[in-house]
């Protein structure tokens, strides 16, 4: 058997810094847990609209179509901003969102006890957070046809269309069913099926789906306002939560907050399995390029590192190794390890991106 393929795309600003943290992760794994990768790198975003006129080749998009997945820094920055729209650097995302037909956008909020005081919530609230959203995003209002702004009589109307077939409810409902079962087994459905008919549809599809293929996971539904609601008040009430991609990425963006920093968050977009059952996956962390701190040896490589565990455990199956990463993490924040983005007034100083990068590799060293 050969080793599984990692397509590294580092990007721009402070993607290559985080990212070269995550290649000592990767090493790490091959050298101590007999988990090695084959690993390749290439240019996304502007580095290579530097090197090619385009943010992403033609040749790229081919190694993107064949790894296991693909592990993505950030792309852009002020250099790239007067560019005409059809190179800047997020098409070069968007293609390879698009081409590899990654319709299950994953935005897990974790939030780790040495942070709980970090976040706009009471600590006891979301100390030990773990949820996982799991929005659709390849379809609904951003998408639908009819759209755009017309003339009525003598005033103007705006229109979008929210539209969903039930292959495309029924292929992310399926994702989000076997994320449950691989965490609590459980998840929760969220539309407006009180008001809009595309609502009606989706909770039948997941009904559907459901009963037929994951009568063993826990499902309930709930209004997506409420949802909002039940977000800040109880947010360990969750597991999974599905929803489209317009509710998606409001509530992804609430749960993400509950958790304090840009710099800790992790995302995966999964597609389609592929022949040897592994589905299609970009692992990337939320945050973008952070030009304003590239270069300072400032930037907390957690989020991209946290995208590597999603990738043990979503792509390659390795949920044991994804939670030694993560608890490695818990233990240098919990022996007050942080990067400036992390610390408050009274917490003495901080460490480097190479730093937190070093102590992660050690802490896992130790779990040996
Ligand atoms: P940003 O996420 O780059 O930065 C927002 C703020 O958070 C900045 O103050 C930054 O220093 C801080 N920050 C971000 N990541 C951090 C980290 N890992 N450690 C410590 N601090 C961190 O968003 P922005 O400033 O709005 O955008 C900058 C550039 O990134 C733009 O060109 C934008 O288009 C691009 N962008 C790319 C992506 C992506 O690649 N997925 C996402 C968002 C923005």
């Amino acid at each position: 058997m050969s080793n599984p393929s990692l397509l590294i795309l580092a990007g721009d600003g402070i993607g290559p810094e985080v990212m070269t943290e995550v290649r000592k992760v990767i090493d790490w794994y091959g050298a101590n847990r007999d988990l090695a990768f084959d690993v390749s790198e290439d240019l996304v975003g502007g580095a290579a609209y530097d090197a090619h006129g385009v943010p992403l080749t033609d040749a790229t998009m081919a190694k993107a179509q064949e790894v296991d997945a693909v592990l993505l820094g950030a792309v852009g920055g002020p250099k790239y901003d007067d560019l005409d729209f059809s190179v800047k650097p997020e098409r070069g995302l968007l293609r390879l969102r698009k081409e590899m037909d990654l319709f299950a956008n994953l935005r897990p909020a974790q939030c780790f006890d040495a942070l709980a005081d970090f976040s706009s919530l009471k600590a006891d609230i979301v100390g030990g957070l773990d949820i996982m959203i799991v929005r659709e995003l390849t379809s609904g209002v951003y998408f639908g046809e009819p759209r755009g702004i017309h003339k009525e009589g003598n005033e103007r109307v705006g229109i979008n269309t929210q539209r969903y077939t039930e292959s495309e409810i029924a292929r992310v409902a399926r994702s989000a069913f076997e994320l449950a079962r691989k965490r609590d087994n459980k998840v929760c459905s969220m539309e407006k099926a009180n008001v809009m008919e595309s609502g009606v549809l989706w909770r039948d599809v997941v009904n559907e789906i459901h009963q037929a293929e994951y009568s063993d996971v826990e499902l309930s539904h709930m209004y997506a306002d409420n949802g909002a609601m039940q977000l800040v008040r109880a947010p360990k009430q969750f597991d999974v939560i599905v929803t489209d991609n317009l509710f998606g990425d409001i509530l992804s963006d609430c749960a993400a907050m509950l958790t304090g920093s840009l710099g800790m968050l992790p995302s995966a977009s999964l597609g389609l399995p592929m022949s040897n059952g592994r589905p299609k996956a970009m692992y990337e962390p939320v945050h973008g390029s952070a030009p304003d701190i590239t270069g300072q040896g400032k930037a907390n490589p957690i989020a991209c590192i946290l995208s590597f565990a999603m990738a043990l455990r979503y792509s390659f199956d390795q949920g044991d190794e994804a939670t030694r990463l993560e608890d490695a993490i818990e233990g240098v924040l919990a022996d007050g390890l942080r990067t400036p983005d992390l610390m408050g007034p009274e917490d003495g100083s901080p460490i480097s991106t190479v730093e937190m990068g070093d102590a992660i590799v050690a802490k896992l060293t130790a779990s040996l």
